[in-house]
């Protein structure tokens, strides 16, 4: 079984997506922390030159695992759990994710882990693209400001020379850039429940869906 849940950066889906795992006792996929993470690896090798990072893409070992409250990221055996979380990754990852090569990397790499057990996935184009035939598919949304707050709140104890509007003009503009892409962008699926988060508590909101997904798996 797979649970997919999209949205725009910060509209509450990793948190949201966390907490059902551990309610549910089922696994969490991060789709974005994959973005990130060959994003982390491009800027350290060549930022220049994409063609040639797309070259040594086959020989990279990506590894995963949510071990409970995070979503674990080793590359070529390297723990990049943390870093993949910078504002510089943050600043990039769109441009890496415009890329169908990037895409067919991560999506190869999801498909393969979720046939082994039930999990709840969160992204920009799970319901859409990636798992067309998802069991249950959410959309997540909430205004910019709201988001915005809520993703600085996140970094400021990181990250201290990271302002509000830095914040919120990097959520602008990847919600920009994953909405207006080619290769699969950020849409909500006609099939997908829309869970608008703003003004709502986070166990208002969890208990909604939990709901939701208890309905549809009687
Ligand atoms: O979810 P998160 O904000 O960590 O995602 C980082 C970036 O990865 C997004 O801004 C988007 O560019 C890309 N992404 C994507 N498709 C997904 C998940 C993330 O393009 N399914």
């Amino acid at each position: 079984m797979i649970i997919v849940i999209d949205g725009p950066a910060g509209s509450g889906k990793s948190s949201t997506a966390k907490k059902i795992a551990e309610l549910l006792d089922i696994q969490y996929l991060d789709s974005g922390a994959l973005y990130r993470a060959l994003t982390f690896l491009w800027l350290r090798t060549e930022p220049s030159d994409l063609s040639k990072f797309f070259e040594m893409l086959p020989d990279v070992k990506l590894e995963t695992e949510y071990v409970h409250p995070t979503f674990q990221v080793k590359m070529n055996g390297e723990d990049i759990t943390k870093e993949i979380r910078s504002q510089e990754v943050a600043n990039h990852v769109s441009e890496m994710a415009a890329e169908p090569k990037a895409r067919s990397f991560v999506n190869q790499y999801m498909r393969k882990l979720v046939k082994h057990d039930t999990y709840i996935a969160d992204g920009r184009d799970l319901g859409t693209a990636v798992f067309p035939n998802a069991d249950l598919k959410f959309y997540m949304d909430a205004s910019l400001e709201e988001r915005a707050k809520r993703r600085y709140r996140e970094l400021e104890s990181i990250e201290a020379h990271v302002t509000f509007e830095d914040v919120k003009q990097n959520l602008k503009e990847r919600d920009y850039k994953d909405s207006n892409r080619s290769a699969d962008p950020l849409k909500k699926d006609d099939g997908a429940i829309l869970i608008d988060t703003t003004g709502k508590t986070f166990d208002e909101q969890i208990s909604e869906m939990v709901e939701i997904i208890r309905e549809k798996s009687n």
